[in-house]
């Protein structure tokens, strides 16, 4: 084996943590916003029940803004009625009277409905806000477990950058750019042994003879005619 692919094997140790280490940086922050996301699905339903629930709320006094202003049309209608000596408009203002305290009947049908429907409303919102503070619970965990992992992550990838650093000092300057070239184009391992049966275990790809000659000679760097990856025996 050639003495640089020693050095390569120990820069490309640290640059498959770190390509583990950053898909997971990269994957953590998704994960966040997917528990944040199932948070914001029991907020809305909270939202939305406070929601009907005002509704529900402008509805009923709306109703008992109705009751009210038939019952002044009636105090006045009977004032009236008081007031009269025909016996026909007497009568005629009875009517009214009558009709508007059929109207008053409704009405307040219409607000024990809307009474009971509130007690229903207000059964769905305490609900949705048992379930949102539930699940608000784990997803705050989740969310630090998760951070926490990230922030170790992190620091990890900054220690294998030193160390990656100082072992690029004194190695060929020209071999770590095809290293580098490679990495950037296949992702680690770019150093990959080259098996008995002369199959590239990068690419699972087999070499010639003429090349597995070259790789057990040890004198030079050789890369797969496949794949390109730098070889080494096994
Ligand atoms: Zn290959």
């Amino acid at each position: 084996m050639p003495p640089d692919i020693v050095g390569l094997l120990t820069l490309q140790e640290r640059d498959l943590r770190l390509q583990e280490l950053r898909k997971e940086l990269e994957r953590i922050p998704k994960e966040q916003d997917l528990a944040r996301e199932r948070l914001a699905t029991h907020q809305q339903a909270v939202d939305d029940a406070k929601a009907a629930l005002q509704e529900n709320g402008v509805a009923i006094k709306g109703v008992e803004l109705d009751v009210g202003t038939r019952k002044e049309s009636i105090t006045r209608l009977k004032q009236q009625q008081f007031e009269t000596r025909k016996n026909e408009e007497y009568q005629a203002l009875g009517v009214k009277v009558s009709h508007y305290s059929d109207e008053i009947d409704g009405l307040e049908t219409r607000e024990l409905e809307l009474m009971e429907s509130g007690d229903q409303l207000r059964g769905t919102l305490t609900e949705a806000e048992a379930a949102y503070s539930t699940t608000k619970g784990g997803v705050d965990e989740e969310i630090s477990i998760l951070q926490k992992r990230a922030d170790e992550f992190s620091r990890e990838a900054q220690t294998l950058e030193e160390e990656r650093q100082q072992l690029l000092v004194g190695m060929d300057e020209s071999l770590v750019s095809i290293y580098d070239r490679l990495l950037k184009l296949r992702g680690a391992p770019v150093v990959v042994q080259i098996t008995g049966e002369r199959q590239c275990l990068g690419c699972h790809v087999k070499a010639t003879p003429a090349t597995m000659v070259r790789v057990q000679a040890g004198k030079e760097l050789v890369n797969c005619e496949n794949c390109g990856r730098i070889l080494y025996p096994q």
